[in-house]
């Protein structure tokens, strides 16, 4: 009888233990997008794991993992550039993951080789122009971007971006130092106003008459022409979009990705997140509601995106792109890049 209940006893006290012991992933963020919480949350109700998600700009995120060192609680870093992901690598802040949650879907390019980190979507950085005072025939590719005709007409924002400082790095790797200190010096000529705001502020700035041409990522004219508001879709619809280099080397790609922190203390539940990130609905939802374009072969695009129809990448590995991040900060200061 004693042994019966002391069995029972044990029994109840394991399944109370698991019922309260909340499963949760830690998550570190530096995406900044509203499809990111019903992402989220889908995964938590699919799972019942619980996200705690830490939100700040990525070179924040990396410096907290370094000063928290293996006492950190991330288990998962979520970063809007890949280059961060490189270097969180190489700092000793990532550790390899199952290859099963990224390898077989995610093609190389998108994807650390040794699966610290993956690609979870694609974002090109690509030119939006005002058809009235711009004709497509004039624009070709960045570098021509440089030329006279563009004086005055060109909006970009800071190198502060570092969707414009891995840009950047794909200049350095396709034109050399030299050419890319040119390029950027020629880019600050042509500005139409000191750089300011986001990527959507470009696009309103053409709105407004301050230039013709913006360097902008894709994804920004899908929630422009989709906002809440009016007049961001009223600003959309006045614009035309433009992809650079398809004679040549291709746009410029970079990704949004994740990698498993390296002292995760939840690794399971940041593979398992990870994965569900790559699924093919997750896939879907981020394509539909973000305008990003999936790393997941197969999954489906929204309209506009088929709209913008397909068109030749810039498959310079992020790797590569990762070693010139210092070297594109330099390039911005010298070109007097603000
Ligand atoms: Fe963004």
């Amino acid at each position: 009888m004693q042994t019966f209940l002391f069995i029972t006893l044990t029994a109840f006290m394991v399944l109370f233990t698991s019922c309260t012991e909340q499963e949760v992933v830690n998550v570190y963020s530096s995406r900044h997008y509203d499809v990111d919480t019903r992402l989220l949350d889908k995964f938590s109700e699919k799972t019942g794991i619980r996200v705690n998600t830490v939100k700040a700009d990525s070179d924040q995120l990396i410096t907290r993992l370094e000063n928290e060192g293996d006492r950190s609680p991330a288990d998962v870093l979520i970063t809007a550039d890949g280059t961060r992901l490189v270097i969180a690598k190489q700092r000793g802040l990532l550790q390899r993951m199952d290859p099963d949650i990224a390898g077989s879907v995610v093609p190389l390019q998108w994807r650390d080789s040794d699966m610290y980190w993956t690609g979870l979507t694609k974002r090109v950085r690509f030119l939006v122009y005002h058809p009235g005072r711009v004709d497509a025939v004039d624009l070709a590719d960045y570098e021509s971007l440089t030329s006279e005709k563009w004086n005055g007409r060109l909006l970009v924002r800071s190198s502060n971006s570092h969707y414009n400082q891995t840009l950047l790095t794909s200049v350095i790797v396709a034109l050399g130092e030299q050419g890319a200190l040119e390029w950027a010096e020629g880019i600050v000529r042509n500005m139409a106003r000191e750089p300011a705001g986001n990527d959507r502020d470009q696009v309103k700035f053409i709105a407004a008459g301050l230039g013709d041409v913006a360097i902008v990522n894709s994804y920004y004219m899908g929630l422009l022409h989709n906002s809440q508001n009016s007049e961001e879709r009223n600003v959309a619809g006045q614009m035309e979009v433009f992809f650079p280099n398809q004679d040549g080397r291709g746009a410029h790609v970079n990704i949004s990705g994740a990698g498993l922190a390296a002292y995760a203390p939840n690794r399971e539940n940041g593979q398992r997140l990870i994965e569900f990130l790559l699924s093919m609905e997750a896939q879907e939802q981020i394509a539909n509601e973000n305008f990003e374009y999936p790393v997941l072969p197969g999954a489906g695009l929204p309209d506009m995106l088929m709209k913008w129809g397909p068109f030749r990448e810039d498959t310079v590995s992020l790797d590569s792109l990762g070693q010139y991040s210092g070297q594109a900060m330099m390039t911005f200061n010298r070109a007097g890049w603000r």
